[in-house]
C-alpha cells in the first residue's frame, strides 16, 4: 500500500514504544526511529520472523509496563515454544473496534443475532469475534466449536442470522443441515467465515447449502487477532482497516516489494498496538493487493483471497508453484484424482518440472489424451510447461500427516 508522511510518523510513533520493550530493544540497537524518514529508510528495517516472537516467550514481547496488560493470547504452536501476544486495554478496544467495523461492512447490524463457533480461550478466534459483534450491539450466541447437534438446535431456537465459522467446520454444519432437513427451521442470512485458503467449490457449496451471503474475514493472533480486514458485498478482495497498521507485499526470496498488484506475501507493520508493536512482521500469507477503487466506496485497500503460505511455494521458470494451486488445477481435469506429486530437477542447465498424478483410466491412447490435457491445463493455469506422467490409483504415497507433494531437487 503507499506509504505517506502520515503514515511514516505513526510508523516513528510505533517503533519508539516497540523498543520499549527488550524485543525491538535489541532488535533495533542503534537504529533511531527519528532517522527513519522515507519509505527507502523503512524498507531497511528488518524483517520480523515468527520464529524471533517464539525466542521472546514468554513476554518478551511486552512494550508498556506489564501491570497495565490486561489479556493475553497465544498463537497455536504447533511445534515448540507458543507465541505470547500481549493486550493492553487500548489494544482490546482496538480490535473489537475493527471486528466491530467488519460486522458493519458484512451488512451485521445490533437486530442481528450473532452465533460464534470458533474456539474461545488463548487462542484468539472467539474471542475476537465475540468483542466485535457486543460493540456492535448484537445478540451474541457464543457456543465455541463441537457438538454439532446442540450448535443446530441453538441455531433454530435463537434464531441465529449470522454464522462465524472456519470454512471446514460451515462445510460440516451446512451437510448436517441438510441431512436432518431442517433447512426451513434455520434463520441464517450472513456467514463471516475465517479466512484459511479454501476453493470456490466448496464456497458456493457452503453458500447455497446453509442459503447464505459469504464473507471473508482476515486476520493472525500476532496482528490483533481475526477482523483485520473483511470481504465486502462486491467480494472482490478483503478491505483492510489500514487505520490501524500498514501492510506491504514482499517477494519471499528477495524480500524487495513487489510491483503493484503482483502477488507475494504479506508483511504487517503495527501503527497503534501498545501490547506488542510488530514492525515489519512477516505472515508468510501469499496474496496480491488489488488496484482500484471497490465499488462499495470504502476507502480502505484491498487484497485478494489468501493464495497460500509462501512457505508452500516453489518458484520455477518465474512462475510459482503452490500446492493449493495444483489442487485446483487437476479438480478442474476430468479422470484425476486428488492426489499428485511434483518433481523439480535441474538438468543440462535447465528446471524439468514432472507431476505425477493418479487416475484409474487405462488404454495407452485414453491415458496419453489425459497427460496432454493435464499438461494443458497446468500451463494455462499455472503459466508454465510440465512434463505430466499418469500413474495408477494408490500408487502415490499416502501420509496422516500433510503429505509434501512439492520435490525441489534443483539445490
Ligand atoms: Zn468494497
Amino acid at each position: 500500500m503507499k506509504m505517506t508522511d502520515g503514515i511514516l510518523k505513526k510508523i516513528q510513533e510505533s517503533m519508539k514504544g516497540a523498543m520499549k520493550g527488550p524485543f525491538y530493544e535489541k532488535r533495533f540497537a542503534g537504529i533511531d526511529p527519528g532517522d527513519i524518514r522515507t519509505e527507502e529508510d523503512f524498507k531497511k528495517l528488518p524483517f520480523t520472523e515468527k520464529e524471533d516472537l517464539r525466542g521472546a516467550y514468554p513476554l518478551g514481547l511486552c512494550a508498556v509496563s506489564e501491570d497495565d496488560i490486561v489479556r493475553v493470547h497465544s498463537s497455536s504452536g504447533t511445534t515448540g515454544t507458543p507465541v505470547i501476544i500481549p493486550y493492553t486495554q487500548k489494544d482490546i478496544h482496538d480490535w473489537a473496534s475493527m471486528f466491530m467495523r467488519c460486522y458493519e461492512t458484512a451488512g451485521v447490524t445490533k437486530k442481528d443475532r450473532v452465533h460464534i463457533t470458533p474456539g474461545y480461550g488463548l487462542w484468539t478466534a472467539g474471542i475476537g469475534f465475540q468483542a466485535g459483534a457486543e460493540m456492535l450491539g448484537a445478540m451474541t450466541i457464543p457456543m465455541g466449536p463441537g457438538n454439532t447437534d446442540k450448535q443446530i438446535t441453538m441455531m433454530m431456537d435463537m434464531k441465529s442470522t449470522t454464522l462465524c465459522a472456519t470454512s471446514s467446520y460451515a462445510l460440516l454444519l451446512a451437510e448436517k443441515i441438510t441431512q436432518k432437513g431442517v433447512r426451513g427451521k434455520i434463520h441464517l442470512k450472513k456467514a463471516l467465515i475465517g479466512s484459511e485458503r479454501w476453493g470456490e467449490k466448496m464456497r458456493r457449496r457452503i453458500a447455497s447449502e446453509l442459503g447464505v451471503r459469504l464473507y471473508d474475514i482476515y486476520g493472525l493472533t500476532e496482528i490483533y487477532g481475526p477482523g483485520i480486514g473483511i470481504s465486502c458485498d462486491f467480494e472482490c478482495g478483503m478491505h483492510m482497516w489500514t487505520d490501524y497498521f500498514y501492510y506491504e507485499i514482499i517477494d519471499p526470496k528477495t524480500g524487495k516489494n513487489v510491483k503493484e498488484g503482483d502477488a507475494g506475501e504479506l508483511v504487517i507493520t503495527t501503527l497503534e498496538k501498545e501490547g506488542a508493536p510488530l514492525i515489519r512482521y512477516r505472515t508468510h500469507d501469499m496474496t496480491h493487493e488489488i488496484i482500484g477503487d471497490c465499488p462499495c466506496g470504502r476507502p480502505y485497500p484491498r487484497i485478494d483471497t489468501l493464495i497460500g503460505r509462501s512457505d508452500d511455494m516453489v518458484k520455477v521458470k518465474g512462475a510459482m508453484i503452490y500446492p493449493s494451486r495444483v489442487d485446483e488445477m487437476l479438480l478442474l481435469v476430468d479422470g484425476v484424482s486428488s492426489e499428485y506429486q511434483i518433481m523439480i530437477d535441474h538438468l543440462n542447465g535447465k528446471d524439468i518440472v514432472t507431476l505425477f498424478f493418479e487416475t484409474e483410466i487405462s488404454g495407452k491412447a485414453a491415458i496419453e489424451t489425459l497427460e496432454k490435457n493435464v499438461r494443458e491445463s497446468f500451463k494455462s493455469k499455472i503459466g508454465i510447461t510440465v512434463n505430466s506422467k499418469a500413474v495408477r490409483m494408490g500408487d502415490l504415497p499416502r501420509s496422516e500427516k500433510k503429505s509434501t507433494r512439492i520435490f525441489d531437487n534443483r539445490y
